[in-house]
C-alpha cells in the first residue's frame, strides 16, 4: 500500500476500529480496491476455525499491530486501550453492533 495514499490511514484505521468493534477478536485487514470501491478482505480471528485459510489468528493480529501506528482517524474511533471512542462519527455503526439478533 502507497504510504502517500489518503485511503491508507482510512483503511489502517479501519481495520483497527474492527478490532475494537469486535472486542479484539478479530480484525479486517487487506483492504483492497479503487477509489471508495473496496474489496477482498481478510479476516482474522482469535477463533482460527473460522474464515478459511487466510485467518492466521492471533499470531496475524499481533503481526498488524507490530506494524501499525494509530493515526489521526484512530484517535477520533477508537481509545488507547482499543475500545471504541464515545464518538458522534461512531453513532451509526454502535447502533448497528446493538442490533439485536433475528432468530
Ligand atoms: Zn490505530
Amino acid at each position: 500500500m502507497d504510504p502517500s495514499n489518503p485511503m491508507n490511514d482510512i483503511a489502517q484505521a479501519f481495520s483497527h476500529f474492527t478490532y475494537a468493534a469486535s472486542k479484539k477478536k478479530m480484525l479486517i485487514i487487506d483492504i483492497q480496491g479503487v477509489g471508495l470501491k473496496l474489496t477482498d478482505p481478510s479476516i482474522l480471528s482469535t477463533n482460527q476455525e473460522e474464515f478459511g485459510i487466510t485467518n492466521s489468528g492471533k499470531l496475524g493480529i499481533n503481526s498488524f499491530f507490530d506494524n501499525h501506528v494509530c493515526n489521526h482517524i484512530c484517535s477520533k474511533l477508537i481509545t488507547s486501550d482499543d475500545k471504541l471512542q464515545d464518538s458522534p462519527l461512531l453513532l451509526g455503526s454502535k447502533m448497528f453492533l446493538k442490533r439485536p439478533k433475528k432468530c
